[in-house]
């Protein structure tokens, strides 16, 4: 029973404080802060095609630096796993997004406002197509290819849609 309360009261939880107590918990015990690392942590790889590949006098790789295991890609807004990063692993558009006039024969802009807003682009999905596969806003990409890291994604700021970056 206790469970169930504990898990309502994390669930609910601000973002904040349960970054907090994370922190925290990693402070107090070392198991802890060994699993955190496990579960948020991996290992800075290099790039498949790089020639300097660390190694000590011994020809032996060095243990990696650390970053972190997840990350937001630029190109589907989705969080991934760095660790397993494939070529086929995010699926995205690569064209740019267009109104489907059909849907807006209906809506003047002077008094319903501006169609081409990222706001009715989540409101409205079925009114803008992709012009690469003719596929509404919110449909599955139609392109695969390597996740790309978002490197400026920070929890707290303004949240960005997927359309609001080209190739
Ligand atoms: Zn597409
Ligand atoms: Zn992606």
């Amino acid at each position: 029973m206790a469970d169930k309360t504990l898990n309502q009261a994390i669930e609910s939880a601000d973002t904040e404080r349960l970054q907090k107590i994370v922190k925290d918990l990693c402070q107090r015990s070392s198991d802890s802060k060994e699993f955190v690392e496990k579960e948020l942590l991996t290992d800075e790889t290099e790039p498949a095609d790089s020639k300097e590949t660390s190694k000590d006098s011994n020809g032996v790789p060095q243990q990696g630096k650390k970053r972190a295991r997840y990350a937001i890609c630029l190109r589907c807004r989705e969080e991934y796993d760095v660790s397993k990063n494939l070529k086929d692993s995010c699926l995205r558009h690569e064209g740019e997004l267009e109104q489907d006039s059909e849907f807006w024969v209906d809506h003047d802009e002077d008094c319903h406002g501006p169609i081409d807003e990222d706001e009715m682009k989540v409101e409205y999905p079925e009114g803008f197509r992709w012009d690469c596969c003719e596929e509404h806003a919110d449909s599955k990409g139609c392109e695969t290819g390597y996740h790309e890291e978002d490197t400026s994604h920070w929890p707290k700021g303004a949240k960005r849609y997927r359309w609001s970056y080209g190739p």
